[in-house]
């Protein structure tokens, strides 16, 4: 009779730290390794403002609860994988493996960490921005440019950066570039705008009216089908800080440094999704989970 060659005193082989696409993805390979898998999540997803979910192959245009719920279903039919609605507080390395506590008081131990906890969106301080974050308001063109159907596009500038929005969207629409006092393009700046067709419109934004209309402070007026802007991003847990991960430092926030194997600095510590990415997405979100999962449960057979 085969067994699992499993036997330590840790009562899981590995614990996954957020249970959204990252997450979900990593425990199906060790769930399927018929590993003993914990996942336990604060189920608070990074696109939950958003109805629908675009550019995951298979799944486009639906939403992306059900996306997660399906997931989830199809991961507990699994006898061997637990799942625990929490949030870790703590984590921290033992002699074997690895302990983490729950906010609520629960103390679990695995021999391997994988942390797919994504980030948290800091939205810029624009009135009426907050509550139309994920319905007119978006930060990529590929999860939400088609929908506006070659309309008009507002991109609200934060610094610099925003240029690399303003240059991209023209394809998915006639773009305006909210200035916001944000940044003052220099010549060559303006010039590349002006090859992609963007407008730039100068002055603070005073807030969002109806749908997606941008009023500034001087009283103009500019009504757009949607807005993009840059966020500013942190990582959601600081499990990673907490066990010594090395972090990378990315256009908009920290992330979590892995691997082309999506091992962290940490040995027995795999992270994947958006905490361990410059930017990501749920396809490349899955693809990473799906990587870090096996390569923890390799780390199970051979480290
Ligand atoms: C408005 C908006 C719309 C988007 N639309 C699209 C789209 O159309 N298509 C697309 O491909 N991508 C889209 N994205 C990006 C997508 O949401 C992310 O790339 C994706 O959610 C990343 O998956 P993840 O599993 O890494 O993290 P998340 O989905 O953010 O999940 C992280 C999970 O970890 C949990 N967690 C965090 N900390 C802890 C802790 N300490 N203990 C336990 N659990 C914890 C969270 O509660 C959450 O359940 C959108 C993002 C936003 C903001």
């Amino acid at each position: 009779m085969h067994t699992t060659p499993a036997n330590t005193m840790a009562p899981h082989d590995a614990i996954v730290i957020g249970g959204s696409y990252a997450g979900l993805s990593a425990a199906l390979q060790l769930a399927r390794a018929r590993r003993r898998v914990l996942v336990i999540d604060a189920g608070v997803r990074r696109n939950r403002f958003a109805s629908a979910s675009h550019g995951f192959l298979g799944q486009d245009g639906r939403a992306p609860g059900d996306i997660a719920a399906d997931g989830r279903a199809q991961l507990l039919a699994y006898p061997n994988v637990r799942w625990l609605e929490g949030r870790v507080a703590q984590a921290e390395a033992q002699v074997e493996g690895f302990s983490v506590q729950t906010e609520a008081g629960a103390t679990e131990q695995a021999r391997k960490l994988v942390i797919a906890t994504g980030v948290v969106d800091e939205l810029p301080a624009i009135e009426g921005l907050a509550e139309r974050w994920g319905r007119s308001v978006f930060h990529c063109p590929y999860c939400h440019g088609y929908e506006l159907d070659n309309g008009r596009i507002g991109v609200l500038a934060i610094n610099e950066l925003s240029m690399h929005h303003a240059l991209m969207l023209p394809d998915w629409g006639r773009t305006t570039l909210f200035l916001n006092d944000a940044f003052e393009p220099d010549a060559d700046q303006l010039a590349a705008l002006a090859v992609r067709g963007t407008v730039v419109e100068a002055g603070a934004v005073a807030r969002l009216e109806d749908s997606a209309t941008v009023v500034l402070q001087d009283g103009r007026r500019f009504t757009m089908d949607g807005l993009f802007t840059l966020t500013h991003t942190r990582l959601a847990s600081p499990v990673a800080a907490q066990l010594g991960c090395a972090m990378d430092e990315g256009p908009t926030g920290a992330f979590i440094r892995t691997d082309a194997m999506q091992a962290t600095s940490v040995p027995g510590v795999f992270a994947c999704g958006d905490a361990a990415r410059a930017a990501g997405n749920v396809a490349i979100s899955v693809g990473a989970g799906a990587l870090a999962g096996a390569m923890a449960h390799r780390s199970l057979m051979f480290d």
